[in-house]
């Protein structure tokens, strides 16, 4: 990779321990990438002891941007990866990974950095103020209790006590030595996060979090309130040139390009979608409210919505899922109870996905009889007033003041369960879908493999939509319109195969029976962790615009990756790095993830779903989705789109897809460790050398 251009140069080291700074230079972690890859380098490097507990002050947390932030760069530019040692996890709280977007990692990049590193425990409580290269520690005492909003407001003043909305700031002693309309970019937990921990997320802005892993309790056991950062500076970009021109010639694969030709599409596609739909009812604002796109910063795809109440704001998918569809049980439309829930979790800063799992089970215990005032669980919230927006607050109060049944589930839905002795029964039912490593489900294993055994092999709900637009919800909307797909089963695999370089496996989406053990869908696995860990979580390309398999826009349909992604990074970066070596360096974050994992106690003998992925039908509605799974299947020497409701998984069958899959990635089929023979060829000789210190080398075949 070329050196300087998209790189800030440096990365922010904060002890807090003794509240001492240093500097890492980026060009020791450049053949990264960035985002993650750095990440995972550094964690490495820095963490002792990776067997330690999230909560440990030996834990580190690495909040990184990527070469691409800040930058024209679209569905890029404004993400942003959190990661260390989790708390959310059950029964081991892996070293794990979060993102959010919005301007956070822009202002960092203006402000001259490419990351922070987080190490230590602070001795009071703090918050970090970051303006260009001066950095400080100050005071939290009287922010500690404050929610996610009053935190920003609290620190927007400190950082800028007269400004007034649209003023210029003017940060330097001269007229253009940096000069800025925004305001601090904070990244906040919520009141006391500490005491609600695995369900703790980190809120910016009004509504973009990095939920997963519970990163606000680890933010809260360093004494840790906030980030805050403000920039007035820019970002070097190789060739400028070429990156307008790659941004003008994506604009022909967004509506942004075709506001007066949209596409007529039934389905969901990540590129070519509508701004402001953000596919969950956000669209279905309350009566009378009105709403219009929003996106971080320097997107088109602009997928959130702003509205004119202001409730709800840059709020998707869970934010408003977890509760919008008991709304409208109780309600017949959504009213203002869904928005109301949504603004409790973003104020709160607690983690949509745990609650929505949660509130699905809870409701399931109360019909029951298993739960509610007097009974087994005992419970005071007016669960005769489920669905309204005043049991959603009294929900989310409860967990952040640990009172009622917030006592136990301020742990964690898995800790919880455990608590009330309902962990085992209710994960073999099934009525507490929580399918590995005690995280919600969220696209069935049974049905969407390539989701499920990506989570399995990994360490978190993937949150990954690559193929799950296509594969799943766009044939799956399309049955339920009772139209055909606007691809056709075959086509889709044509696209698929051609795209996913470098396997190129023409059987990449077989969803059939025998498809989902196959050793294609190994490939299909591999090739996932490998491109997300690289173009995803490293340098940034958003979950809900990339990857661009099937576009409505594309020539027949064909989107832009394995083209795209490479036009953006070359041209900001600079050199000529094709799609293949990205793979490629996806693959290296990908084992050493893998060799951190192994560290803290992996082992292919735990890589189990819960009992119910292998007992019970998967059926719409049994957990949070209701619509039927309907996918691609190869069989009879045919492509067609097919329901696999229903479907259990094979516990042997799934046991041989692992042993292939740890073919396809080099690893050691007995264990699932990674061999020296592979890591030596990702350039791991040290990463090889610890597991082998440890006694946890894989065996060469
Ligand atoms: S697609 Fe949505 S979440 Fe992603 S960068 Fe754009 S506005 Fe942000």
């Amino acid at each position: 990779m070329a050196s300087g251009n998209g790189y800030s140069g440096k990365i922010l080291k904060v002890d807090l321990t003794t509240g001492k700074f240093e500097t890492i230079l980026t060009e020791k972690y450049k053949s990264w990438g960035g985002g993650h890859g750095i990440g995972s380098a550094l964690f490495f490097d820095l963490c002792e002891d990776k067997t330690i507990k999230g909560t440990d002050p030996g834990n580190v947390v690495t909040i990184m941007a990527s070469p691409l932030s800040g930058t024209l760069a679209p569905s890029v530019a404004g993400r942003c990866e959190v990661q260390g040692i989790g708390i959310q996890a059950y029964p081991i709280g892996w070293f794990t990974r979060s993102n959010f977007g919005g301007r956070f990692s822009t202002q960092l990049k203006f402000a001259g950095w490419d990351g922070i590193v987080l190490m230590g425990k602070s001795p009071k409580q703090v918050w970090l103020n970051i303006i260009n290269g001066e950095v400080k520690l100050q005071d939290a005492t009287d922010l500690w209790g404050l929610n996610t909003r009053e935190t920003q407001e609290e620190i927007w003043a400190s950082v800028e006590p007269s400004k007034k909305d649209n003023d210029w700031t003017n940060l330097g002693q001269s007229r253009d030595s940096g000069r800025t309309t925004q305001r601090p970019a904070v990244l906040t937990t919520g009141p006391n996060a500490e005491r609600f921990g695995p369900m703790a997320a980190l809120i910016h802005d009004a509504g973009n979090g990095a939920g997963q892993g519970g990163f606000g309790g680890v933010f809260a056991s360093k004494n840790l309130k906030a980030v805050s950062v403000l920039g007035t500076g820019g970002v070097a970009i190789a060739d400028p040139k070429a990156l307008m021109a790659a941004r003008l010639w994506s604009n022909s694969y967004s509506f942004a390009g075709h506001h007066d030709d949209p596409a007529e599409y039934v389905g969901l596609t990540s590129f070519g979608s509508t701004p402001g739909k953000p596919l969950a009812p956000m669209q279905d604002t309350p009566e009378g409210v009105k709403s219009r796109p929003q996106g971080c910063v320097g997107c088109i795809r602009s997928c959130r919505g702003r509205t004119d109440t202001g409730q709800g704001n840059e709020s998707q998918c869970v934010d408003f899922f977890w509760y919008d569809a008991h709304d409208v049980k109780a309600h017949g439309k959504i009213t203002d109870a869904a928005p109301r829930a949504t603004d409790a979790i973003q104020l709160s800063g607690v983690n949509a996905f745990a609650v929505e799992a949660a509130t699905l089970w809870l409701e399931q215990l109360y019909n029951k009889g298993i739960l509610g005032k007097g009974k087994a669980i005992d419970s005071n919230l007016p669960f005769d007033k489920f669905g309204s927006g005043e049991w959603a607050e009294a929900f989310i109060n409860c967990i952040i003041t640990q009172t009622d049944i917030g006592k136990e589930l301020c742990k964690g839905v898995a800790q919880a369960a455990l608590a009330w002795g309902r962990l085992e029964i209710d994960t073999t039912s099934g009525i507490l879908p929580l399918q590995e490593w005690g995280l919600p489900q969220h696209y069935d294993a049974r049905t969407e493999v390539e989701w499920g055994y990506g989570s399995l092999m990994g360490e978190r709900d993937i949150n990954e939509h690559d193929f799950n637009w296509h594969v799943y919800w766009t044939p799956t909307i399309a049955g339920l319109f009772g139209v055909e797909p606007a691809v056709s089963a075959q086509r889709l695999a044509e696209i698929f195969a051609k795209k996913m370089i470098p396997y190129n496996d023409p059987m990449a989406i077989n969803y059939s029976d025998e498809g989902i053990y196959s050793e294609s869908m190994a490939k299909t696995v591999a090739w996932h962790r490998h491109y997300t860990r690289f173009y995803k979580q490293a340098m940034g390309f958003c979950d809900w615009g990339w990857a661009d398999f099937v576009n409505p826009y594309g020539p027949e349909h064909e989107g832009m990756t394995s083209v795209g992604e490479n036009k953006f990074i070359n041209a900001v970066i600079g050199g000529n790095m094709t799609f293949a070596e990205g793979m490629e360096v996806g693959r290296r974050i990908w084992n050493l993830d893998r060799a951190i994992w192994i560290l803290q106690g992996r082992h292919r003998d735990i890589e189990k779903f819960t009992e119910y992925n292998y007992t019970t039908g998967a059926q719409p509605g049994m957990t949070t989705y209701e619509a039927p799974y309907t996918m691609p299947v190869f069989e009879n020497n045919e492509w067609s789109y097919k329901s696999v409701a229903g479907r259990i998984l094979d516990r042997q069958k799934s046991e041989d897809w692992k042993t292939l899959f740890f073919k396809v990635e080099g690893w050691d089929v007995k264990s699932g460790w990674p061999t020296r023979e592979t890591l030596e060829k990702l350039d791991l000789a040290n990463v090889a050398d610890a597991l082998e210190k440890a006694g946890k080398l894989g065996a060469s075949a």
